[in-house]
């Protein structure tokens, strides 16, 4: 079991590798993908017929999401499953299919916002473009424009003095990265990023491409334990998820970790947590192991728990007011159990008592957000699969600063207390 004081700086120095080598849902996922299979897992394709054997250790994608499980030797129905979730998208921008844009002289990336991000913090910030491309014939490759070509250049203070009163920013006129100078012959980005994976402009036929930031995760705060990054939101947990399912014993209930895509935008895709993906995955793994129980299904998701992680709000430091005061999570405190009146997080009593009791026996610390009663409250992808799934479920997450921001700050001492969490709720 990790340590915060002993493993947090290479755990934490490893999450910043993970964001790194994450700059889109699909590099998230091929990079779960290549650290699964450096650990044994082997990959199983949806269009296959797979039942597979207790002790098996597997992971099944579905475009920018992913499931990886371990087969416990008891049959899901009689045991139960223990499940993690998390998400692989963030704020950003995507590309859009026309997306080369010319004015002012200037070449221009048309794209268009995701989700619900801190749009102003994308300013003045060296970027790229990251993502799949769709090749003739349905084959895909991964490709990211190298170096930081693009940019959100801010007006000048001199060109517009009632920014002090505040910034408005229109996204379709004002939040169009610059690439380059338009000199008339330029290829355009498709034909750059064809370039990129050694194909013709010609072979392209889709794509899936968002803005990110390149600038390298960094090490914070004064004695470095603090994690500068961008997509910490929800990288962080989707990376102590994986290092959990990695340090979990293996023992008679499957273990599982779903990390889905969209969350960002509401999760209604075929890959997000309204989508079919975990449900199909459980179905066929309790049906392998009570091949004739046609209530397999529903048996194993009464006896299953799904903790939902995804990063929580720490208490700001300048604005603590907008936090209600008897909730007020710090960075490097450990997990954050998440608890909503209205149900925009799944905790209830029973979830939400299990966590902390695992925690416990774990030696983690617990710290627990609720909102003020006058603010809105954020959701997440846990009520999402609860109400698919009926499944009972928790919803926690490591503490941050700046979510939705293009650079997020968490700490890397709840790095090894959120994997040590993790590790006690897929191995109870
Ligand atoms: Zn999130």
């Amino acid at each position: 079991m990790p340590t915060a004081d002993t493993d947090a700086p290479a755990l934490g120095d490893d999450l910043r590798a993970f964001v790194d080598a994450s700059p889109s849902p699909s590099h998230a996922v091929a990079e779960l993908a290549r650290r699964l299979t450096a650990a044994g897992f082997t990959e199983l394709a949806e269009t296959d017929s797979w039942a597979p054997a207790p002790g098996g250790r597997h992971f099944v994608v579905r475009h920018g999401s992913l499931i990886a499980f371990r087969v416990g030797t008891g049959s899901p129905a009689e045991t139960g499953m223990r499940l993690v979730g998390a998400h692989t998208d963030s704020p950003t921008f995507k590309v859009r299919p026309h997306s080369d844009v010319r004015q002012a002289g200037y070449r221009l990336v048309g794209v268009e916002p995701y989700g619900g991000g801190l749009w102003h913090t994308w300013l003045d910030r060296e970027l790229t473009v990251a993502g799949r491309l769709v090749l003739r014939g349905g084959t895909t490759a991964l490709v990211r424009l190298p170096g930081a070509p693009l940019r959100l250049p801010s007006l000048a203070i001199h060109l517009d003095r009632s920014v002090r009163e505040g910034l408005t920013l229109d996204p379709q006129q004002h939040l169009v990265p610059v690439w380059d100078r338009d000199l008339g012959s330029e290829p355009g980005l498709v034909e750059a990023l064809a370039a990129e994976v050694g194909v013709g402009a010609g072979d392209v036929v889709g794509h899936d491409l968002v803005l990110a930031d390149t600038q390298p995760a960094a090490r914070a705060g004064a004695d470095g334990t603090w994690i500068a990054a961008p997509r910490l939101d929800n990288q962080a947990c989707c990376h102590s998820g994986l290092l959990a399912l990695l340090a979990a014993p293996a023992g008679a209930r499957t273990q599982a970790l779903v990390c889905n895509d969209h969350e960002e935008v509401g999760s209604g895709s075929m890959s997000g947590a309204r989508g079919s993906f975990l449900e199909d995955v459980v179905q066929r793994l309790a049906t392998a192991g009570d091949p004739g129980d046609p209530q397999a299904v529903h048996r194993a998701l009464a006896r299953s728990v799904l903790v939902s992680a995804d990063m929580a709000h720490a208490v700001h430091p300048t604005r603590s007011e907008r936090h209600e005061p008897a909730h007020r999570p710090q960075l490097g405190g450990g997990p954050v159990l998440k608890v909503n009146a209205n149900q925009a997080y799944a905790t209830d009593a029973a979830s939400g008592g299990w966590f902390t009791e695992r925690c416990e026996e774990a030696g983690v610390p617990v710290q627990t957000f609720v909102t003020r009663a006058d603010l809105p409250c954020g959701s997440t992808i846990g009520p999402l699969t609860a109400t698919r799934l009926g499944v009972p479920t928790v919803d926690v997450g490591a503490p941050m600063l700046a979510m939705h921001s293009c650079r997020e700050l968490a700490s890397a001492l709840d790095v090894p207390l959120m994997i040590g969490a993790l590790t006690a709720c897929l191995a109870d």
